[in-house]
This record gives structure tokens, C-alpha cells and sequence, in this order.
């Protein structure tokens, strides 16, 4: 019979981004809180991690961004992608973006957490089976090597990835579902030469040996002098790619000559690691009694750059929803309905960019004026580079109607700081 570890406010479920962001907010606010992990920190995730002053300012709120600033990687003042270009812009007083390894950064946000009075956190601990007793109650079992555990809370969340289990568990309903797209590959060098203003660089290949038309290769400055270097492919050339990921991954980049000279001139300190599993898909954010935040509610490709700026906004918005239980009285329920509203109306239209739904819903003539228009205004790529990093509501470019409006001429007023 399962041991009983007790009764909490909420449990939380997963420990990276979207975990910690939750917990400690919520923490903050006095809830009492079991935050379960099924891996031991230091321990590195698949993903590449630029992340953008959306996700800093969540940090910082939620009273995670000391240690994180502390580790003193560059700070990155440019996007410099294939469609825009622009420096990233003031916005709640930060004006750069950073790149710094998973099990860096997680290790930190996870040891910050678990120093929280009022949360309980537990690590090797695989969360096997979500409940719900009544709709006051819901029980979940955890196993460790010692043995399986039973805790209970009146609220569970979901911040255990793009494979969650307690989506499954709850039977979150999808709402929308993309096949993958790319497939993108990474590794880290050292002494990779940085001239001018340290920015993160994309650039456009291809790569017609494997069938693929479009590549990407990407250079983000990151902690400990390190470079990450990426490189990817669209997804129907994934299978050639994967039968021989370092062989691709040299010839694709070698395809590349703006990054293949500073590739070749640096020394690789670290596998070749990525993936083509990249689902494209949007679950329903909350229920009876349960939420998800970050992947576990939404996954995307990578390629726009949105995935620990979800996480760590819609961990945000869910704990400011849940605090109005204490302080407006209003029923949790309501505060979890809230929160998916919020939750939607924060990341679709970047979702909808990046999964190319935006693109097909538009004539081929509007959005190529529109990208025309990008590269020649630099009002708009601010704009654009400002969406992206949430400085300005992404709908403010990214809906059907923007894009239209803007392909034919609307005047875009410069940027102001925020
Ligand atoms: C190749 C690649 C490149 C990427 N590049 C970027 C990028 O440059 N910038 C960016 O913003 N995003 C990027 N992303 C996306 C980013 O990694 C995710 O969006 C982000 O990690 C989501 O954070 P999360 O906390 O929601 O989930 P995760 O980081 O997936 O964390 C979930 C945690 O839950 C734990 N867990 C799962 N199941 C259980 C269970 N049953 N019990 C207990 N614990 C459990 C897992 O061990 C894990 O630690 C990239 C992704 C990939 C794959």
C-alpha cells in the first residue's frame, strides 16, 4: 500500500521552467505546494535556450532572476533571423536576451524553489497516476526508489512537458494539432569569434542531398564563453538527416559559409544532440480541477523562439488567476477558466505564425509584401522583434488582419520603450 506524503494546496507536477515559475509564484501568494520531478538536477533537457525579456520579467517576478543573472552570460542585444532583423527592445526594464544551458539554468530556478518554506519539492520522483476523488480532491501517486507515494491536493497542474502525463490523466482535450515541422540539431564550441554587437544569428540554407529546400543554421552566444551552434532541416528530410546526425550536421553547415567559417574556426566541446519528435499542438489549458502550463499545455516548434517564454508567462498568468481565490473570494473554478481565456489569448497568435497557419490563411501576395515590407522598415521589424518577445501583444502584427493591413501600408509609429 502506497505511504502517504500528505495534503498540499496544489501539486505541481514537473520542474524546469514552467514548474518552478508556478510554484514560486504561487508560493509567494502562501499556497502550500508539492512540486514533483521525475529527474535529479543538474540535469540538461533537449533544447536549445534563448530566452527573451517576457521570460525575465516573469523570473523576476516570481523571485527567480537573481541567481539567474548572477551566472553572467552575454547579454544578447540583437535578433538577427532570415525574416527580421532588430535589436530587442526596452521592455520592462530589459533590453537583451539570454542563452543559457538547461542544466544550468533549471539546476538554479529548481535549488531556488526548493529553499520556499511552503513548497515541498521532490526530485526522482516519477508522478504514475492523477485521481480525482471528488471535485474538491484529486490523489496522486508518485514513485521514487523508495517505494510509491500518495499525496492529495484540491488543484493539480501540469508542467511536465510536451508528453505530459497529467494531461493524459486528466484527459485534457486538444485543440489543435500541427504535425512537425523541422527537425533541429545543436551542440556547444568553444572560442568561436564574436565580432560587433553579440546578437543571436540565424541564417537560411538548404540542403538538396537530403531533400530538404530549407535548413536553418543558428549561432546563440551562451554561459561559460560557449557558443551553441544549430543546425535543421524541414521535417520530410529528418529521416536522411538522422541516419548520420554528425555527417549532416557538418555538411549542412558547411552549406553555410557565414557560419561554417566561424563553425570550423572553433573547437566542439559537446555531442551533436536534437530531434524531429516536434509536435505542433495546443491542449486545452485548465479543467475541473486541474491546469497545465508551458508545454505540457502547448508545444510548438522551436523555430520562433516561443517555448520557455510560454512556460514561463503562462505559469504567471495561472498563479495571478489562482490568487484571486484569496483575495476576491471568487470560486476556483472560475479562476481556472479565467486563466485559459488569458492563456489562449497570450500565445495563439504566435502559435499560429509559427505553425504556418497564419501564413495559409493569407494570399501569397499579401504576405510577401508584408515580408518585403519587414525587410525595409526597420519601424516594422522593431515591431515584429517586439511581438516576439511579448513587449507589444504579438496580435499587434500576428493576426490576419494585421498582416493584410500592414502589406498594404499602415503607418507603423516607432517603437516607444515600455
Ligand atoms: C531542439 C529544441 C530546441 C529548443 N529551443 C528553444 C529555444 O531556443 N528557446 C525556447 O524558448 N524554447 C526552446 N525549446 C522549447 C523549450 O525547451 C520548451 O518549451 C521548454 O523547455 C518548456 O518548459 P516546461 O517547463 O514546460 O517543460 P520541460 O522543460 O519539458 O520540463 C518538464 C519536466 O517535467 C518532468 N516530468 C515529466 N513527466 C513527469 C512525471 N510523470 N513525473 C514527474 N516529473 C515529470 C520532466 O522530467 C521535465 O523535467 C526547444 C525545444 C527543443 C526540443
Amino acid at each position: 500500500m502506497a505511504k502517504q506524503i500528505g495534503r498540499f494546496d496544489a501539486i505541481i507536477v514537473g520542474a524546469r521552467i514552467a514548474g518552478c515559475v508556478t510554484a514560486a509564484a504561487l508560493a509567494q501568494r502562501g499556497w502550500s505546494i508539492l512540486l514533483v520531478e521525475r529527474a535529479q538536477f543538474p540535469r540538461p533537457t533537449l533544447s536549445t535556450h534563448l530566452f527573451f525579456s517576457d521570460t525575465l520579467h516573469a523570473l523576476q517576478r516570481a523571485g527567480l532572476l537573481e541567481p539567474i543573472l548572477r551566472i553572467g552570460a552575454p547579454r544578447i542585444r540583437w535578433l538577427r533571423f532570415p525574416y527580421v532583423a532588430a535589436p530587442f527592445p526596452a521592455s520592462k526594464g530589459f533590453d537583451f536576451a539570454l542563452c543559457i544551458r538547461r542544466e544550468v539554468l533549471d539546476t538554479l530556478l529548481f535549488e531556488a524553489v526548493r529553499s520556499l518554506s511552503n513548497v515541498t519539492a521532490l526530485t526522482g520522483a516519477r508522478v504514475t497516476a492523477v485521481r480525482q476523488v471528488d471535485d474538491r480532491r484529486w490523489d496522486v501517486v508518485v514513485a521514487t526508489t523508495s517505494g510509491e507515494w500518495l499525496t492529495s491536493a484540491p488543484l493539480v497542474i501540469g508542467a511536465d512537458g510536451r508528453d505530459s502525463t497529467v494531461a493524459r490523466q486528466v484527459r485534457a482535450p486538444v485543440l489543435a494539432y500541427i504535425p512537425p515541422l523541422f527537425a533541429w540539431y545543436y551542440t556547444y564550441v568553444d572560442g568561436l569569434p564574436w565580432d560587433g554587437d553579440v546578437a543571436a544569428l540565424a541564417y537560411r540554407g538548404d540542403y538538396p542531398d537530403i531533400g530538404a529546400e530549407y535548413a536553418a543554421a543558428f549561432l546563440f552566444p551562451c554561459d561559460a564563453g560557449l557558443t551553441l551552434v544549430g543546425y535543421g532541416v524541414e521535417h520530410r528530410a529528418f529521416s536522411a538527416f538522422r541516419r548520420d546526425v554528425t555527417q549532416h550536421f557538418v555538411a549542412g553547415l558547411r552549406r553555410i559559409p557565414e557560419v561554417w567559417e566561424r563553425f570550423a574556426s572553433a573547437r566542439r566541446v559537446a555531442p551533436i544532440r536534437g530531434t524531429g519528435r516536434l509536435p505542433n499542438f495546443l491542449r486545452q489549458a485548465s479543467g475541473s480541477g486541474w491546469a497545465l502550463v508551458g508545454d505540457a499545455g502547448c508545444h510548438q516548434d522551436p523555430h520562433s523562439v516561443q517555448g520557455m517564454g510560454n512556460a514561463a508567462r503562462s505559469a504567471w498568468l495561472l498563479a495571478e488567476e489562482l490568487a484571486r481565490v484569496q483575495t476576491e473570494g471568487i470560486d476556483l473554478q472560475q479562476a481556472l477558466a479565467r486563466y485559459a481565456r488569458r492563456r489562449d489569448d497570450d500565445l495563439l497568435p504566435l502559435f499560429a505564425f509559427t505553425t504556418f497557419e497564419l501564413r495559409r490563411q493569407l494570399p501569397d501576395d499579401i504576405w510577401e509584401r508584408f515580408e518585403a515590407r519587414t525587410r525595409e522598415d526597420p519601424d516594422l521589424a522593431s515591431l515584429r522583434v517586439a511581438a516576439m518577445v511579448h513587449a507589444v501583444h504579438p496580435a499587434t502584427v500576428y493576426t490576419p488582419e494585421r498582416v493584410t493591413s500592414i502589406a498594404n501600408g499602415a503607418v507603423i509609429p516607432p517603437l516607444q520603450p515600455a
